[in-house]
């Protein structure tokens, strides 16, 4: 099996940013698993259906047609749905809520899963998945598992800014009891709860730089990739 990195942890951890950084310097793919809930979500919502829609719902997954362009210099990355650039659509937070609320429903987390499989298995290079449930459900033999923390405040500060980069206007409280609720959900769900994985590196990425926690990962996957005989 191509070498596979999992790295998981909660919104605003820091997960997008290193994992980009680590899957570009690794040479692997970068399959950002949230935005393929997320376009799941935008696309059931464009469809007026709720959570409670399980029988319109499930085919979603299966017609589910998701694109990433490869990572840019800047590792920025394109999703297309149905051949629409919805990069930018996919992150309101509206579309983060439902798509915390979708992603509850096992079925739904089943077809996602076998399409998160089915695109790290075609590159022979291998693949760093971000999420929150790879290392202990998505690929449990992962050559390399990471979970991402960093404390809530943190965190939600983390997330105005980016919200701000985007030109989109957040507020501080507002993002941190969205993050508080959407935490919960992840975390104490049924199926595939927001976990480590026994065998995960934890890292806390409070008060680290991010080249710091880039570093870090990168060294333990040349470790992983070509151990020491
Ligand atoms: O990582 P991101 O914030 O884009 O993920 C959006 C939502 O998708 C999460 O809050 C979570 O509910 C769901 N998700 C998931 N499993 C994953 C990745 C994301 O349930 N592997």
């Amino acid at each position: 099996m191509p070498f596979t990195i999992a790295i998981d942890g909660p919104a605003g951890a820091g997960k997008s940013s290193v994992s980009r950084r680590v899957a570009q310097t690794v040479g692997v793919t970068y399959i950002d698993t949230g935005a393929m809930y997320r376009a799941l979500a935008l696309k059931a919502k464009r469809m007026h259906l709720g959570v409670e829609d399980h029988e319109s719902l499930i085919p979603l997954v299966s017609e589910l047609k998701i694109k990433f362009s490869p990572l840019s210099e800047t590792y920025q990355q394109s999703l297309f749905l149905d051949e629409e650039d919805v990069t930018e659509a996919i992150r309101t937070p509206e579309i983060s809520q439902f798509t915390s609320a979708l992603s509850v429903i096992p079925d739904v987390r089943y077809g996602v899963v076998a399409l998160q499989r089915e695109l790290a298995r075609n590159d022979p290079r291998g693949a760093l998945l971000e999420g929150r449930d790879i290392g202990t459900v998505v690929f449990p033999d992962a050559g390399l598992k990471i979970f991402l923390t960093a404390s809530p405040e943190e965190r939600a500060r983390r997330r105005v800014e980016q919200f701000r980069r985007l030109g989109l206007a957040a507020d501080y409280q507002e993002v941190l009891q969205d993050q508080i609720i959407r935490d919960a959900r992840d975390s104490s769900r049924k199926d595939s709860p927001l976990k480590a994985a026994a065998d995960a590196v934890v890292l806390d990425t409070d008060g680290f730089a991010l080249d710091e926690v880039v570093d870090k990962i990168v060294k333990l996957a040349d470790e992983r990739r070509s151990p020491i005989a």
